[in-house]
């Protein structure tokens, strides 16, 4: 059985298996929560991700977490929001399907998301939310090794977003 978790604050302090990160196609380091990751994570990171080749959008890497608390990082690209007729909820679907696959693989018990997508990359906050959520309470089965499940976000209306559009759907 999932629970869900929605809180609020920094992603690279929560004790987790693994954390997700909003990351760009390059995999280079960049600003927002991926700046705050490779900061917090080290060096070491960025040549594991050079190694990588890589992530296009929609899809996900696993790299170690390094001096993170967090065992795992898994780097997803989110779309850039163009309007909504670019395919941008697909991908973001995609994003969220392709992590919880990965994060099945490797057995990972604990996971956090970010908001992908929603800080420079412009997509409309409400609908990630709903994106988000409903991903993961389709994907994320009661049958599931995933115990805990984390929405880490940076601002109290995201909260309070989230936590309602949580309550729509259990
Ligand atoms: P994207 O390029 O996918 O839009 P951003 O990093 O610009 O990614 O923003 C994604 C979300 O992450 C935004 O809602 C932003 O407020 C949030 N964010 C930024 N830094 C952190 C952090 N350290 N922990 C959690 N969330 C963060």
């Amino acid at each position: 059985m999932t629970r869900y978790h929605i809180v609020r604050g920094d992603i690279t302090k929560l004790r987790v298996t693994a954390i997700v990160n909003a990351a760009n196609e390059d995999l280079r380091s960049g600003g927002g929560v991926d700046g705050a990751i490779h900061k917090a994570a080290g060096v070491e990171l960025q040549k594991e991700c050079d190694a990588l080749g890589g992530c296009p959008t929609g899809q996900a890497r696993l790299t170690q977490g390094y001096r993170l608390s967090a065992e795992y990082i898994i780097h997803t690209v989110g779309p850039v929001w163009h309007g909504g007729d670019k395919g941008e909820c697909a991908l973001l679907g995609a994003c969220y399907a392709n992590v919880l696959s990965l994060a099945v693989k490797s057995s990972i018990g604990s996971l956090a998301f970010p908001a992908i997508s929603t800080g420079a990359y412009g997509f409309p906050k409400d609908r990630a939310a709903r994106i988000a959520i409903g991903m993961c309470r389709l994907l994320a089965a009661p049958d599931s090794p995933f115990s805990e499940i984390y929405f880490c976000l940076f601002d109290e209306a995201s909260v309070v977003l989230y936590k309602n559009c949580l309550a729509d759907v259990l």
